[in-house]
């Protein structure tokens, strides 16, 4: 039976959810806050962390960074009412695989905790997103942060290189600005944030040179551009 941690303040949503899952067949510690989480993480070997973000005390980000230092296996889904891009960048750079928005259905918590289960890989998901985009002859499996080239072999990306494709993507054909990536990629648009955007794109360009028909135009001092012929 597997066993599931739940971290969740508010106590009639830790019921609900404890008293489900049990009904789902899994074993169930439910804590009302981080280091009880921590603790619990500890005695129990959880198989898989359901931790909200919004916690006193220490928040979720803070105590799945903590969890990572020592365990970077057991998956952990992220339950959280905030949806900007910002917070989901920073659950899934705290260590998180999935991130669940609430409200939330039951039924998709169940799947996300099925999901996350049976993947052992543990490669963080992005919820909202497609897993697979075609770019031109290119793939980009978001899921696995893959660039999957026609003649060359595929390239994996960290998670910030990802995001940050994935921004351009979804603005594709059109200038995206500088001072956009910045906010919501490192949250504010200092120099040396916008020295790093830098280097990132740079990277992401010499990805992309195993694709002929992908680039990475730049508008000086505006902003950037993925351009698919
Ligand atoms: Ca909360």
């Amino acid at each position: 039976m597997p066993k599931i941690l739940l971290v969740e303040d508010e106590p009639s949503l830790r019921m609900l959810l404890h008293d489900n899952l049990e009904q789902e067949g899994y074993e169930v510690h439910a804590v009302a806050d981080g280091l009880a989480g921590l603790d619990a993480w500890a005695e129990q070997s959880p198989d898989l962390i359901i931790l909200d973000v919004m916690l006193p005390g220490r928040d979720g980000f803070s105590v799945a960074r903590n969890l990572r230092k020592q365990d970077t296996r057991t998956p952990i889904l992220f339950l959280t009412a905030k949806s900007r891009p910002k917070d989901v960048v920073r659950g899934f750079e705290a260590g998180g695989n999935d991130y669940l928005k609430k409200p939330f259905g039951l039924e998709e918590l169940l799947v996300r905790v099925k999901v996350l289960l049976t993947d052992r890989r543990l490669l963080p998901l992005k919820a909202d997103d497609q897993t697979i985009i075609q770019l031109g002859e290119t793939v980009f499996d978001t899921r696995r942060r893959q660039l999957i080239f026609t003649a060359s072999p595929p390239v994996q990306l960290t998670i910030r290189e990802a995001e940050l494709l994935q921004l351009l993507i979804q603005q594709q054909g059109e200038v995206v600005p500088k001072t956009y990536l910045l906010e919501l990629i490192w949250g504010d648009d200092g120099f040396l944030n916008s020295r790093s955007l830098d280097v990132f794109i740079s990277r992401l360009r010499k990805y992309l040179r195993s694709a002929s028909d992908l680039e990475i135009a730049n508008q000086r001092g505006v902003g950037y551009m993925l351009v698919v012929y």
